[in-house]
């Protein structure tokens, strides 16, 4: 649960929409998220939620609940394969995050150390510690600031991008699970033509225009991760040279 540390009944909140409301009608704070009145904000121990990708249902904080109404609902085919079922977002901002990169997420986006500190549940500490400035601006990184080759080329209906070997492994992901992923939610048709010998490879994204720009988006999103593992490795190299 959210809640507010500015209000002595201590009023909790099960969804962050509700923080916002009520940080906006009770203490006048309209966009709590963008200023410094996250400090009066108290954090649940659990910041991303799991969604069903077959229905409309969601809001699940464990995987148990994902596996249970996948089960339940759905059939035990895809209870089995849950993390294919299922997709998890951000309980603040509602942007999709993997479970495994949720607290990349939240150190980059909200750290906690914005907000504020509960002594009631103890927390699991950000493993991950973010320190470039700046950040806010990579998520609406186009594919031509994030790409190494900054090759874009588009037509209505289709968008052509030009990947190393490094970014398509990226876009790829494991046994191309993220490649599937993006299809799945955008249903695009993707390819990512070459092989992996290949120093350079074109990936194609086609389809209707709203289609399109989501794929687009998703990959900007993934090629600006990891260009920001590279400034983060490149700030702390150079800490260390201080
Ligand atoms: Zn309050
Ligand atoms: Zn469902
Ligand atoms: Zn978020």
């Amino acid at each position: 649960m959210f809640g507010c540390a500015a209000c002595p009944s201590s009023p909790t909140f099960p969804v962050f929409a509700e923080v916002e409301h009520h940080m906006e009608e009770v203490h006048g704070v309209r966009g709590v998220l963008r200023g410094p009145a996250t400090r009066a904000v108290l954090l649940p121990s659990t910041l991303s939620t799991y969604q069903c990708l077959l229905c409309v249902e969601g809001g699940w904080v464990e995987e148990k609940q994902v596996q249970v109404h996948l089960s339940d609902v759905h059939g035990e085919f895809f209870a089995r394969r849950w993390e294919e079922y299922s997709t998890s977002t951000c309980r603040m901002c509602g942007e999709g995050v993997a479970k495994e990169e949720v607290e990349h997420h939240t150190a980059l986006h909200h750290p906690r150390s914005r907000f504020a500190r509960g002594d009631k549940e103890p927390r699991a500490e950000a493993k991950v510690e973010v320190d470039v400035k700046g950040n806010e601006d990579v998520v609406k990184m186009k594919l031509e600031e994030v790409s190494k080759l900054g090759e874009v080329t588009r037509v209505p209906g289709e968008t052509r991008l030009k990947l190393t070997q490094g970014e398509a492994d990226l876009v790829l992901g494991r046994d191309a699970r993220t490649v599937v992923g993006l299809n799945r939610i955008s249903r695009a048709n993707i390819s990512i033509k070459g092989s992996s010998e290949d120093n350079e490879r074109e990936m194609v994204i086609s389809g209707k225009e709203n289609q399109v720009s989501l794929v687009e988006e998703r990959v900007a999103k993934i090629l600006a991760r990891n260009t920001y593992i590279k400034i983060k490795l490149k700030s702390r190299e150079m800490m260390s040279l201080c």
